[in-house]
């Protein structure tokens, strides 16, 4: 198993307790690091309630997660981090109020295409409502417009805006469980999927394998699906687990399947942050607690 999770949600963006309570579970089901990673602030529009989180509660949030490396020293390692939006012209890894935060590492994440008629940003990866919402009135419908354009925002990040770990690279197929939308083995797409792999793989940027999918909404596949990550293997591009946990009990959630789906994929490594530098530890098949 790997006993390390850097992707966490709590109450200060959308997930469900307080920081601590994290900590308490992550002890108790033996995991060695834990990184926060909320959602950060996304500075639309001044005049407009913040998405996810304020500048205001940033700043409580990064001394909170202090205040805890402090308490629970010794006992598990604290990373502090945040699951930074792309957004052009909006927010990026290079944005003022993300640079001057002090990270150990940062998330970036593509959750936002495009604009509604009246300037809201679509947030995609919400409800299957707002998704054929999103879809019909900004993209006529076309999905395949849609998933380029999604595509081609996470390769913007790679190239322009760097961050440590690309998060959930496959979100988009997130209401296409079924195929409705489209086929992941439709030339199309493997194309967009081999191109944004290739650009991860010159930036030398981490990929996270994400078992939300899996654990929470019955998917087979996690975020990215098993021929993507083969093609990242093949391209050497460094992965570790994430469960982008937003409930304590789900610090480590869907790591033993998904893990062990690695394993049989030929994934030898995993490359996890100790004691503040990354490194690769071995792939194990059994779980180690
Ligand atoms: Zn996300
Ligand atoms: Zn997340």
């Amino acid at each position: 198993m790997q006993p390390a999770n850097y992707h966490t949600h709590t109450t200060f963006s959308d997930g469900l307790e307080a920081p601590g309570a994290y900590l308490r579970e992550a002890i108790a089901q033996k995991l060695v690091a834990f990184g926060f990673s909320d959602h950060a602030p996304i500075l639309f529009d001044p005049s407009r309630p913040h998405v996810f989180m304020s500048p205001q509660q940033l700043s409580d949030y990064l001394a909170e997660i202090e205040r805890l490396k402090k308490v629970y020293s010794g006992r598990i390692q604290i990373y502090k981090s945040l699951e930074v939006d792309y957004v052009p012209g909006v927010v990026s890894v290079d944005s003022e109020h993300i640079r001057n935060a002090g990270l150990d590492y940062t998330i970036g994440a593509v959750h936002f295409v495009g604009y509604y008629k009246k300037g809201r940003p679509w947030y995609f990866a919400g409800s299957e409502r707002g998704f054929a919402r999103g879809l019909e009135e900004i993209f006529h419908n076309d999905i395949r417009a849609c998933v380029q354009r999604y595509y081609n925002l996470v390769r913007e990040m790679v190239q322009l805006h760097p961050p440590d770990i690309v998060a959930h690279l496959d979100l988009i197929k997130k209401m296409n469980p079924t195929g409705r939308y489209f086929s992941e083995q439709a030339p199309w797409y493997k194309e967009e999927v081999v191109k944004t792999l290739e650009a991860i793989a010159s930036a030398g940027l981490i990929m996270e394998v994400n078992t939300q999918a899996y654990y929470k909404h019955g998917a087979e596949e996690p975020y990215p699906s098993r021929w993507v990550i083969s093609l990242a293997k093949a391209l050497g591009i460094p992965m570790h687990l994430a469960s982008d946990a937003h409930r304590p009990e789900d610090v480590a959630a869907g790591f033993q399947h998904v893990m062990e789906m690695l394993y049989g994929l030929g994934l030898s490594t995993v490359r996890i942050f100790e004691h503040g530098r990354w490194v690769d530890r071995p792939v194990e098949q059994r779980a180690r607690c």
